[in-house]
């Protein structure tokens, strides 16, 4: 558990990196289908996070989560703000209401449902849920750090063929289709860089 919580002040700084380099790619698939605010809500997030590493560093690591959908709550804004800030508060509240008991993947497992409602959206509605829902039954599979960042990759490029069902691109009904949904695009780079970075800190 405290290995964990020595990572996250390393993985939010690789966060903030992405969003970093990301802001004109996510605003421009948000102008396509929504209102072109993804890429700057997104960095206003991880700068956020940024912001509060060194209080989070001292955190066990659900209260760490916790606090992690807080800020991104405040600071992400928009549709995708306390859906990312959801995913984080509920991985932190079942480990931290767990004692423990609870692993990582199964508190992710039932953050992903609570995203899922607080967004009323399902598999296939061209949101980050499409990226979240096949990364988490990757976990569960035991695929590799590296399979695990294709995946997410992968599973955002499937929203291109999808019709929004969800948020602002959905009024665009048949139009949204042909287009990266942002959202699944900033968790796929988001999962990816996680996935990365850890990768980078495993002994050869
Ligand atoms: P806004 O649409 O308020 O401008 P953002 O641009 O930051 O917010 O985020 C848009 C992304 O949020 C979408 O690409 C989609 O992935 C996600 N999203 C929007 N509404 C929902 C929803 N109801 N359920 C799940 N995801 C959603
Ligand atoms: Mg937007």
């Amino acid at each position: 558990m405290q290995a964990a919580a020595d990572l996250i002040p390393v993985l939010i700084a690789a966060c903030h990196e992405v969003m970093i380099a990301n802001v004109d790619h996510l605003c421009e698939l948000d102008a396509a289908i929504g209102d072109g605010d993804h890429g700057a809500n997104m960095q206003r997030g991880s700068a956020a996070l940024v912001d509060a590493v060194d209080r989070l560093a001292g955190m066990p690591l659900p209260e760490a989560l916790e606090t992690i959908g807080e800020i991104l709550v405040m600071h992400i804004g928009g549709a995708s703000g306390p859906l990312y800030g959801t995913l984080f508060l509920e991985t932190g509240r079942s480990m931290r209401l767990n004692a423990g008991a609870m692993d990582l993947t199964t508190a992710f497992g039932l953050a992903v449902d609570a995203v899922a409602r607080r967004g009323r959206a399902s598999a296939g509605d061209k949101t980050l849920l499409d990226v979240l829902h096949p990364v988490h039954r990757a976990i569960i599979r035991g695929e590799t750090l590296k399979s695990l960042a294709k995946i997410a990759c992968y599973s955002a490029n499937l929203t291109i063929d999808m019709k929004a069902m969800r948020g602002r691109a959905a009024f665009l009904g048949d139009r949204s289709i042909g287009h990266l949904d942002p959202g699944a695009q900033s968790c796929a780079l988001l999962i990816s860089q996680i996935c990365h970075t850890i990768q980078e800190l495993e002994p050869a």
